[in-house]
């Protein structure tokens, strides 16, 4: 008798059913097939900075989004089995459990999550289980840059003519229809359950919807709203403000957990809407995954080093950190910074110029350490992601110049020409109170 093939597939920011390599491959190769996503708890607490890694906005729309991956799953005859720990302990044990001789997962490239990588590869050696990593978060694949990764140029219009003058991305991949068979016996918890386990109440903790839902299904069905020009008053709303542009497209939280693939996105809109789509969006919307890319290239290039220089160090003066308890809680006294930091308090998102105008701030008129406000952005965020949170504020900064931004951003110009009837202001100051805790 033939014996059954069984594998794991530990989803990591990959939550996604669509232009998934992988699976695709997987759905036609094994017998049994366990989808398996870890939830690590210590990623919920709060830190002694005041703040947890994953805060409580993106915690929901991480747990939409494995909802959603699960309905996804179950639909095509498998499941989502969610295991609270951490990766290096409870897959081993898992895959001992399930007889899986293979784990398949995406490889990250930067700080802890690599490192997870590294620990569970050494964990399954002894036991004869092969750890297979994979690439899909990328519009271009590693494989298919102009230049090896080591000879990554350090400027972004260099990368972008480089990658542009290669040609196509590889195509996206069709949706799966069917999946190898679920193991018998593997628990399949609901949304309910991993609120629970991770101690977050129903609501939005910040007392306010995000205004974002988690989750392929809405990400995709957004970006075919977007392509068919559904929204209308796009092309307006990009030039006229920080809080119009914010409106924009926003896909950056579904491609940072990976919920939405790049080449689907740069498939729909450089083919699919060609006759309501302006040129000039099209590229914008390419541009900016040509920049993700960059970033994430750069940090598989630069590596550890900038990861261990960026992780913020002790606070050694009670001033300072007052500072950065006043600019995180979005009450500088500066109105124009303090509404962005307010919007990404309350929403989790903020434009790209918000985000500039408050790291700029942060750096140059209040001289604190770059670090805590990136550390303040990777629990906030949404659309967290390690490398281009790190290369953008390394630009915020002036430490690297690889996008050739401006320096210092001057608020009250900056609101002047931005937002001079104060609507943005009154938005986002008004009657809105911090949302966050004070350091304990
Ligand atoms: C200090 C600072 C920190 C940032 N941290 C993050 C982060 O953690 N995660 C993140 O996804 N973006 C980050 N950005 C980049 C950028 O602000 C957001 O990607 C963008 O605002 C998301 O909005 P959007 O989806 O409407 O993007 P669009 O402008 O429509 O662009 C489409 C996609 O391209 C990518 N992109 C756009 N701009 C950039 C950029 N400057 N660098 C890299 N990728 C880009 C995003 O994935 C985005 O979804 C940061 C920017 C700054 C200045």
């Amino acid at each position: 008798m033939m014996t059954e093939r069984c594998a794991i597939i530990w989803f990591r920011n990959d939550l996604r059913l669509h232009d998934h390599e992988v699976l695709t491959l997987l759905a036609n190769s094994v017998d049994v097939l366990a989808p398996v996503y870890c939830l690590d708890p210590a990623r919920f607490e709060i830190q002694p900075s005041g703040f947890p890694l994953t805060g409580p906005l993106r915690a929901r729309f991480l747990i939409e989004c494995l909802e959603d991956l699960r309905a996804g799953l179950e639909a095509r005859g498998s499941g989502l089995h969610v295991v609270v720990g951490q990766p290096e302990q409870v897959l081993p044990a898992l895959a001992q459990k399930l007889g899986a001789r293979e784990i398949f997962a995406e490889r990250e490239v930067l700080g802890e999550p690599l490192r997870v990588e590294r620990r569970l590869a050494a964990a399954l050696d002894p036991l004869g289980i092969s750890l297979h990593g994979y690439r899909i978060s990328t519009l271009t694949h590693p494989n298919d840059l102009p230049f090896p990764v080591a000879n990554l140029p350090e400027s972004f219009a260099q990368f972008q003519e480089a990658v542009t003058a290669g040609g196509e991305p590889r195509a996206a991949l069709p949706p799966l229809q069917r999946l190898p068979g679920y193991p018998a016996g593997l628990s399949n918890p609901t949304l309910d359950t991993l609120v629970q386990v991770l101690g977050l109440s129903a609501g939005s903790e910040a007392g306010q919807p995000s205004g974002f839902e988690g989750g392929a299904t809405v990400a995709v069905a957004k970006l075919e709203e977007f392509v068919q020009g559904r929204r209308a008053s796009l092309e307006s709303l990009r030039g006229s403000g920080s809080e119009a542009a914010a409106q924009a497209d926003r896909f950056a939280p579904w491609l940072a957990c990976g919920a939405l693939s790049p080449r689907r996105i740069y498939q729909y809109v450089k083919y699919s809407g060609l006759t309501v789509w302006a040129g000039e969006l099209a590229n914008a919307v390419i541009t900016g995954l040509q920049r993700r890319d960059f970033c994430r290239f750069l940090a598989m290039k630069r590596g550890e080093r900038d990861e261990q220089s960026s992780r913020p160090p002790a606070w050694d003066d009670e001033g300072l950190r007052e500072r950065f308890e006043l600019w995180r809680q979005g009450e500088t006294g500066e109105p124009f910074v303090d509404a962005h930091l307010r919007e990404l308090a309350m929403t989790g998102h903020l434009s790209s110029f918000g985000r500039r105008l408050v790291a700029s701030y942060l750096c140059h008129d209040l001289g604190l350490d770059w670090r805590w406000g990136a550390a303040w952005f990777a629990s906030q965020l949404l659309d967290d992601d390690p490398s281009v949170n790190l290369a953008n504020w390394m630009e915020a900064t002036g430490r690297w110049r690889a996008f050739e931004e401006p320096g210092r951003l001057d608020p009250a110009e900056q609101a002047a020409r931005r937002d001079p009837d104060g609507d943005y202001c009154r938005r986002w100051l008004d009657g809105n109170a911090p949302v966050i805790q004070r350091f304990g």
